[in-house]
């Protein structure tokens, strides 16, 4: 990117994120326990300003990896630099319609957008149509459901999209980098934004247990990542396979206080598929370890005897 490139696409990402986060945040005020007092009014801002965020979004994607005359009208793209720069500096210079820069997004495969995000996005502008242009009467069910499309939309569309063009973090870690920890708590405690990362996560990892950071099951094992809250395991816990689903290395627990004395070798442990409580034995002596209520699929090693010994 030239440095007039840069200006323009560190203004066009700056404001995407504002008009996003103005979104989030008012949902978040309005509606602080997501039980759904939504009304038509919250609901054509919330689409209008999101769609605005999705095309700066678009438009700074492109700016950033095809450069600024991708975007400016034919007539104008074939001029120097110089004289792009000083159109814009006089506010006469022309892009060209959000159609065309999404189809040429789409076509340059540039950014981490399925085909199904992008038919999204065609199917929220159809929305937005409605709401914006035409206002239609919602009933209070409908307005929760748009509500959650809303949602789904944020995390899956706009989110990746900043995301990946401005720093590479995930959708999550984005969001909490920009808004700080305070507001992404109150994020993380919306039970609409909950949902539609529960989606997420069950979209980009497979399988998906549940979170010992935040009980939500947005944890992908193979990553060792949470979507909602960003927990890796800490150092200190062990994996060992669940007897109650029979899933491989799912059952959590302390393994840096299982030898303390009083524990006799035995600690809580929780299966992060299931969910089911249960007690894990660690070997003194040869460090196995097991789910006790795998004990009666094969002899395991207990207090009295190490069968590896
Ligand atoms: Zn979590
Ligand atoms: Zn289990
Ligand atoms: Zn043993």
């Amino acid at each position: 990117m030239t440095h007039f490139e840069n200006k323009i696409y560190k203004t066009l990402i700056n404001n995407a994120f504002l008009f996003l986060s103005e979104t989030l945040l008012r949902l978040l005020d309005r509606d602080p326990e997501g039980s759904g007092k939504m009304n038509t009014n919250l609901l054509t801002l919330t689409c209008a300003e999101l769609q605005i965020s999705l095309e700066l979004a678009i438009r700074a994607t492109l700016v950033h990896s095809r450069g600024i005359k991708c975007i400016v009208k034919s007539d104008q793209a074939n001029l120097p630099e110089n004289e792009i720069e000083e159109l814009y500096a006089n506010n006469a210079l022309k892009v060209t319609e959000f159609d065309k820069q999404k189809n040429f997004l789409k076509s340059q495969n540039i950014s981490r957008l399925t085909k199904e995000e992008f038919k999204e996005i065609d199917r929220f502008q159809v929305y937005r149509n409605k709401i914006v242009h035409f206002s239609c009467e919602f009933t209070d069910e409908q307005l929760v459901e748009l509500r959650d499309e809303v949602l789904y939309y944020i995390v899956h569309v706009v989110l990746v999209l900043l995301a990946d063009t401005s720093t590479g973090e995930t959708p999550a870690e984005y969001l909490q980098s920009k808004l700080g920890l305070k507001f992404y708590k109150q994020v993380m405690a919306y039970h609409p934004y909950v949902k539609a990362m529960e989606k997420f996560a069950a979209k980009n990892a497979n399988p998906v247990w549940t979170c010992i950071g935040c009980f939500h099951r947005t944890y992908s094992p193979k990553d060792d990542y949470c979507y909602i809250c960003g927990y890796e395991t800490l150092a200190g816990y062990r994996r060992v396979d669940c007897g109650a689903c029979g899933t491989k290395d799912s059952v959590i627990y302390d393994d840096w206080n299982i030898h303390n004395p009083g524990n006799h070798h035995f600690m809580h442990g929780k299966c992060l598929n299931c969910e089911e409580d249960t007690e894990v034995f660690e070997c003194p002596v040869c460090g196995e370890a097991h789910d006790l209520s795998k004990n009666f699929e094969r002899e395991y090693c207990n207090p009295d005897h190490c069968v590896n010994q």
